[in-house]
């Protein structure tokens, strides 16, 4: 589902994604963790194309990401992605959050959105919110918003950039929740977090990164208990 192959990118002179492979199965659940600076986030936002590479070869999907042919547009309807800061806008209710891509983009009908939206917020359990606006609830209440925003576009990947480190800690619980009912729907998901719980449970591969590399990478089982990398090890032992 997703393949990089040698993918370099850099930032005027810092190098920082290096020589990156990673090939992501359709279904798998990955999480990717590592210090701040790692290069994380860029490596996510590789894969939408929200940061072009120097060099090297994404494929999503079946389709070079890079390629000037490729129809990038249509690429990112395939791909949520689920911030930090949760980026609702604050002046629509929860419901047109939801829908104004699905009725811009995918040309739904108001009420086929809204029906759409409602399905997707009921998931996520805040139905009884659709038509408030984002100020009136909870960090979590927003996350949550997100995220059935993302699925409401039917998307192939969702991707997760630190989706809990905004929360307050009693609102972590209810967002992994979500993102763990996910997991059990078969979607194709990659995570950044630091929520090590998470992904010990959920997860079918972790990769840890450092200074644009991935250092390592396996099953949480044996990455939790025995890492073979001491930048590794060294991460773990000030996480958890
Ligand atoms: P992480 O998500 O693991 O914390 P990032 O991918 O955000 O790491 O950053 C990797 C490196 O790229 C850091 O050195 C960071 O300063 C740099 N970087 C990230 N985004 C930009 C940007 N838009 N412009 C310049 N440098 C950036
Ligand atoms: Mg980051």
């Amino acid at each position: 589902m997703i393949q990089f192959s040698k993918i370099n990118k850099h930032y005027g002179s810092n190098h920082v994604l290096k020589d990156v492979d990673l090939n992501i199965r359709e279904g798998e659940v990955v999480v990717i963790i590592g210090p701040s600076g790692s290069g994380k986030s860029t490596l996510l936002r590789c894969i939408n194309r929200l940061e072009s590479i120097t060099s090297g070869e994404l494929n999503v999907h079946g389709k070079k990401v890079n390629d000037k042919h490729t129809n990038i547009n249509q690429l990112r309807q395939e791909i949520g992605m689920v911030f930090q800061h949760f980026n609702l806008y604050p002046h629509k209710s929860v419901l047109d959050n939801i829908t104004l891509a699905p009725i811009k983009v995918r040309g739904m009908s108001k009420a086929q959105a809204d029906e759409l939206a409602m399905y997707y917020l009921e998931k996520v359990g805040i139905k009884e919110k659709a038509h408030v606006y984002p100020s009136n609830l909870s960090g979590g209440q927003q996350q949550r918003v997100a995220i059935a925003r993302g699925l409401a576009m039917k998307p192939k990947i969702m991707l997760f950039d630190e989706p809990t480190s905004a929360l307050d800690p009693e609102m972590v619980g209810e967002v992994l929740d979500v993102m763990k009912a996910l997991t059990k729907e078969g979607m194709t998901m990659v995570v950044v977090t630091h929520e090590m719980g998470f992904a010990r449970e959920v997860a079918d591969r972790v990769i840890f990164m450092d200074q644009g590399q991935i250092v390592e990478e396996g099953a949480p089982a044996h990455f939790f208990t025995n890492p073979s990398e001491d930048r590794a090890r060294l991460f773990l032992s000030r996480i958890l």
